[in-house]
Formats: C-alpha cells, structure tokens, sequence
C-alpha cells in the first residue's frame, strides 16, 4: 500500500502556478503485542519511522523497529540536556587560526563551539547542532557565540596577540537567519565588544540559499550593509544553483575539506579548485581553504592562487587561553618554513 501511495507522487500536481512535484515519506508500524499496547503507541511508532523516513532523504518508507524507539529515548535525552547546556556553562568555543599563505600571518580565526556534558562525554557540534537546529535551541546559543567570540578577539587584539585587523568567523545556521532579532543579536555583540563590522564573517552554508531564501537573503543584505561579511562554508557540497549565488552577497568562499583532501592525487579535484577559485576571483570574493592537513595540499593550493587556509597543518582548533602560543608558534620563521616545506 506505501509502495502504490508513493508512486501516485511520481506524477506532479497541476497546480494554476504551474506543476508541482510533492515527496511523501511514510512510516509503517504493525501491531506488536510486547512494543506497543493501544493505538496511540500504534501511532507514535508510525509517526517516529517516518521521521527515519525523512532522515533518509525522504521520499521513502520506514518501517518501525524497536531500535528506533533507543534512538528517540537518546535524542530526547541531549535535546533536555542542550536545553541546559548554556546556563550550566557547559557549553565553550574553540579556536581555529586562519593563515594568510603567502605572508605567514595569522589573519583571523573561525570559533567552533564544543559541548561537555555533566557526564564529562563530549558531543561533537555535527551531533548537536542538527537537534540545536531543530529545536531552535540555537538561536539563544548561537547568540551566546557571537558575543563570546568577539570577545574574545577583543582580548587578543588588545593583547597584541594579533593585528588590529584580525577578523572572527561564528558559523550560523539558517533557523538564526530566519530569526527576526539575529541582526539586532549581531548588532549588540559588535558594539559591547567594539570590534568592527567589516572584521566579523559570518559562515553560512549553502543549505541557507535553498531553504526559504528569501528570508534569508534579507537578513543578510541587512549584515552586509553594516559592514558584517559573509562567507559561504563547506563551497562545492550543497546543492546551490549559480543564479542564486549571484544573489547572495558573499564576501568569501571556503573550498570544502573534500576538495582539499584529493586535491594533490586528483586531477579531477583539482580542476574543480582551480574553477571554484576562477569563480570565487570574478565575483570578488575571498577564499580560504578548509582542512588543510599536509605541506603538499599547501604547496597545491599555493600554485592554484589561494591565498588564506586553515587545517591541522596549522592548528587544530584550540581552547581560547591556548591561542596566544599557537599564533606565536605559526608565525615564527623557523617554524613555518618546517609547515610549508619551504626554504
Ligand atoms: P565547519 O564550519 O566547516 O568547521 C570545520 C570543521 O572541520 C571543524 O569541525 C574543524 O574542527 C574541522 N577541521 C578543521 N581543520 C581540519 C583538518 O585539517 N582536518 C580535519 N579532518 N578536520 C578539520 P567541528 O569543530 O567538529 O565542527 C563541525 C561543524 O559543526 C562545523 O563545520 C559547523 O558547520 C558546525 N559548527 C561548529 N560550531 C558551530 C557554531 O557555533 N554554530 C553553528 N551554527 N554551527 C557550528
Ligand atoms: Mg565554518
Ligand atoms: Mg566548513
């Protein structure tokens, strides 16, 4: 019966706008008699395989098995726990130095958010962010991560630990872009930590130009025109057309760690870097390299024209007090010459 109802979607919907193609995902769950004891867990058992269902990329059929009811009981657990995370200060960012690769100077940094539960287990932000996300418990702590960065930044600056100019990248998801108090969130952060506009970027991924992207595109042009800059996260994995990156002001793309990781061994990789950097130079963007791990990956990324990464050959991202010693260490001579393989 799944099976007949998902292929009746195969044909599109006349709609007066034009067709419309709908996707259906659908959970089945049978009566068990140890699982579920009346229609309503009948119900809520439907309900949570055809959540798996979307999980898997929609357009499908689930059908329920115990072991979902695990997951949802582990799911629920972190969601009471995210909810708690930012007033018991379990929650802390780390910091990832972004370096100019020609210069050897570290020119900013990208804060990434980490969570150590009660339990002491840390749970890596790919785990938590999707529920942060869902929930929209993140928009309360991804405005706790703004000002925490940028003060941070301001410490360092102040401590002549890096230049004046150093800028802070905060990732941002999209639910916090839809959310109509973001900019005056950014706004505040900027002006308690006196950091200026044009020195914070803001990572969006490319998710945000599909999903309702008009909203989006308003918050943005918003931050744009207080000098705020945004960077396009994880370039080349999503799913964005050409016609909407012309519409979306960016400011910087960031070359996936994907691409970084074949780009020595694989022509074919490499021909995308080189035409995501002929792009990223016609639109006037900025680029910088993710997940940069090897001299080689450097000395490849050299030759095809980028000039800014960040990865493990550098630093991997570094608690806050770890900072000054890390950005000490890249841009002393000796050591750079050893990162770069260069004489
Ligand atoms: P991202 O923004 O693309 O961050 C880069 C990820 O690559 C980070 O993982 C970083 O630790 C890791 N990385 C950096 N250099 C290397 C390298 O050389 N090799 C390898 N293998 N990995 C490297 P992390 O910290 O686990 O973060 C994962 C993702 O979670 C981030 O991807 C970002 O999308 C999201 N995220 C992290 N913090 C935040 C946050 O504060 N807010 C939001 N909305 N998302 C966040
Ligand atoms: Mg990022
Ligand atoms: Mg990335």
């Amino acid at each position: 019966v799944a099976d007949k109802i998902l292929e009746s979607f195969n044909e599109p919907l006349s709609l007066r706008q034009g067709d419309v193609f709908v996707s259906t995902s659908i959970g089945v769950a049978t009566y068990q008699k140890h699982v579920s004891s009346n229609a309503d867990d009948l119900l809520r058992h439907a309900d949570t395989a055809m959540y798996r269902a979307k999980d898997a990329g929609r357009n499908c059929v689930a059908i329920f098995d115990e072991s979902m009811l695990e997951r949802v009981t582990q799911r629920l657990a972190v969601e009471t726990a995210l909810y708690r995370a930012l007033e018991r200060r379990e929650l802390r960012l780390v910091h990832q130095p972004i370096v100019d690769i020609e210069l050897g100077d570290v020119v900013g940094f990208e804060a990434l958010m980490r969570w150590t539960r009660d339990d002491g287990s840390i749970i890596s932000p790919a785990e938590f962010i999707p529920i942060a996300e869902e929930t929209g418990i993140i928009v309360p702590i991804g405005a706790w991560a703004l000002i925490e960065a940028l003060t941070h930044l301001r410490g360092w600056i102040d401590a002549g630990i890096c230049p004046e100019t150093a800028s802070m990248s905060v990732n941002v998801s999209p639910r916090q872009l839809h959310d109509p108090q973001f900019v005056t969130v950014v706004t505040e952060a900027l002006a308690s930590s006196g950091i200026p506009a044009e020195q914070l970027w803001l990572e969006v991924t490319e998710s945000v130009m599909i999903t309702e992207p008009t909203q989006a595109l308003a918050s943005l042009h918003r931050l744009n025109a207080l000098g705020v800059r945004i960077a396009i996260d994880d370039f080349g994995t999503g799913y964005s057309s050409l016609s909407l990156l012309q519409r979306f002001p960016i400011q910087c793309i960031k070359i996936d760690r994907a691409f970084v990781n074949d780009v020595v061994t694989e022509p074919a990789t490499q021909n995308i870097v080189r035409t995501i950097i002929a792009m990223a130079i016609a639109m006037g963007a900025d680029i910088v390299a993710e997940g940069v791990e090897t001299t080689e990956q450097l000395a490849q990324l050299t030759s095809l024209h980028c000039h800014r990464a960040q990865g493990y050959l550098f630093s991997r991202p570094v608690h806050v007090d770890d900072v000054p010693r890390v950005v000490k260490f890249i841009e002393d001579p000796t050591n750079w010459r050893e990162i770069t393989g260069r004489s």
